[in-house]
């Protein structure tokens, strides 16, 4: 099929690439020539593992052409829109100033049969609206949700591979067509059974923000308890083994620590709680306000205990926080809590030295007055205390032994509960984590 991608950020760059692994001939369009300027030269324009190959493949394919001109999205039978909604300045709410520019500017461009599907995350009620935009546009057009669950990290064999597909589509003899033309675009991972879910427009828009909802609510569960236990003297990891066990709860997503960040899940929840008032539902969400308060906690407490290792003065000590991004595989620094707590120590007076594999670039135009350092043994070196806040592999692999040889004092805070506590306390180290004695 022929299919064109509008947005190729850290959501369509993947979703365009994997369409043409899939055997499409794809058209992505991004207003952002740096993006696609990378991405025509085969080259990811963000770190994504897996991607970069990915990008090889289908480039010597000639099935992925990439440009700023909206007007090569002509002749596309399915139109897959992934521009950002990001939260509004002024509030909880979502921005759809992209979605909207993309759809209108889109209509422009398309004919009759054509389908437009929206893949970004937006409030319930937002495909109605903007089915109701194509229809007045283009007689004959229409519009449809697919809501991406894509992890960061993971984004490739989660575009090829997901865990479901879900479709919003539209009432009426509509929803045959876009129904067939979805199901010739995802033929290939459908035909291993991948579990296929048809919805109206409104079920489809909150899959996404239910699950991610859930998602950040079983984080901050988790979080909670480590509160609880940090007062109490007791053991998070363990008491999350516990009741892991227990197949109801699942052990997955239950890892207590500093807390979700990143491009989706904290403005997501926002954005819910936003749309729920304005439907007059907001009670029923009213709980990811504790949820999202939660979260922030942890960074709150992070910095605390900091300053108790560091005997109760920040200012002027040596701490090196390892981590930028906002997880581990991935440059995204979109509300990091890594790099969130970075700023706060070194607003309190603290020299900060940022380490991160990926993320430091991004890192430093969010935050250009911290100090960062490419090379792990140089950001470790006289080090006070050493702060692991995003669990990158080659930080879970340290050697306590090694690592004691640079730092001025072997304090490790692990803000992510990924380090084995007994290997660092035998090196001497002073360990201290959250939710743990
Ligand atoms: P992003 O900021 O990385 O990418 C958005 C891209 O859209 C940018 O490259 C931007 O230049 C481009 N853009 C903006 N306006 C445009 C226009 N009018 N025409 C063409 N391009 C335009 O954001 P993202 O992380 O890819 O997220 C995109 C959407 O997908 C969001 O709604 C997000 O919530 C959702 N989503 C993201 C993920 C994820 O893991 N990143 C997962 C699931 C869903």
């Amino acid at each position: 099929m022929r299919i064109s991608v509008i947005g190729l950020g850290y959501l369509g760059a993947v979703h365009a690439a994997s369409m043409a692994k899939l055997g499409h001939d794809v058209v992505g369009v991004d207003v952002d020539a740096a993006k696609v300027d990378a991405l025509a030269a085969g080259t990811p324009p963000f770190y994504e593992p897996g991607l970069g190959e990915l990008l090889t493949e289908v480039s010597a394919t000639g099935r992925l052409q990439v440009t700023t001109d909206l007007s090569a999205v002509r002749g596309a039978q399915v139109h897959f829109v992934c521009v950002g909604t990001p939260q509004r300045a002024d509030g909880y709410a979502a921005d759809l100033t992209y979605v909207d520019a993309a759809i209108q500017n889109l209509t422009a461009h398309l004919s009759a049969g054509e389908i437009v599907v929206g893949k970004s995350t937006v409030p319930v009620g937002t495909a109605e609206r903007l089915a109701e935009v194509v229809r007045r546009a283009v007689p004959g057009a229409h519009l449809a949700w697919n809501p991406e669950f894509l992890r960061e990290g993971f984004a490739v064999q989660d575009t090829l591979s997901p865990d479901r597909i879900v479709y919003g589509v539209p009432g009426g003899e509509a929803a045959v067509t876009v129904t067939a033309a979805l199901d010739a675009v995802y033929e290939a991972p459908l035909s291993t059974g991948i579990p296929r879910i048809v919805s109206d427009l409104p079920t489809a828009e909150l899959v996404k923000v239910a699950a991610n909802s859930f998602l950040a609510t079983k984080i901050s569960f988790i979080n909670a308890m480590a509160e609880l236990c940090e007062v109490a003297g007791a053991d998070v990891t363990q008491l999350a083994d516990a009741i892991g066990h227990d197949a109801r709860i699942g052990r997955r997503f239950l890892n207590a620590g500093l807390g979700f960040g990143g491009g989706c899940l904290p403005k997501d929840i926002r954005a819910f709680m936003a749309r729920a008032d304005e439907l007059g539902a907001g009670e029923a969400v009213a709980f990811l306000g504790e949820v999202d308060a939660i979260n922030i906690r942890r960074r709150v407490r992070m910095v605390e205990l900091a300053r108790e290792v560091l005997d109760g003065s920040i200012t002027g000590k040596r701490v090196t926080v390892l981590g930028a991004s906002f997880k581990p595989d991935s440059d995204d620094v979109r509300d990091s809590p890594a790099l969130d707590v970075a700023a706060r120590l070194s607003e309190l007076g603290a020299v900060v030295t940022v380490h991160d594999p990926q993320a430091i670039d991004n890192a430093r135009a969010k935050q250009p007055r911290l100090h960062y350092e490419r090379d792990l043994e140089a950001a470790l070196a006289g080090a006070d205390a050493v702060l692991l806040l995003t669990e990158w592999r080659q930080y879970r692999d340290l050697d306590p032994e090694r690592v004691g040889t640079l730092v001025a004092q072997r304090t490790i805070l692990d803000g992510r509960n990924a380090l084995s506590r007994t290997a660092w306390t035998d090196a001497g180290w002073q360990y201290r984590a959250l939710g743990r004695r």
